[in-house]
């Protein structure tokens, strides 16, 4: 999972909130693999690796906060 590819999602509002079906605002990391941070303190060199992220909705209203590390499965096609 790249994080790029969460932020790209979320600024294309492609990543959608399960609980009231809009695109969710924002993520927070709470893990990067072993591999990423071995590979240094610039997060966009560490896009070909998986990244463990909490997203959060953040629209009025909705609590909807997911950890996960398949982040890809909220984005819309
Ligand atoms: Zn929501």
């Amino acid at each position: 999972m790249s994080l790029q590819a969460i932020k790209d999602a979320i600024a294309s509002k492609k990543m959608i909130c399960p609980k009231c079906n809009k695109p969710v605002q924002k993520y927070d990391k709470y893990a990067e693999t072993i591999d990423s941070v071995r590979e240094g303190f610039n997060l966009d060199t560490v896009q070909s690796y998986g990244a463990r992220v909490t997203l959060i909705c953040g629209n009025e209203g909705c609590e909807w906060k997911e950890r996960t590390e398949y982040p890809m499965e909220y984005v819309l096609d």
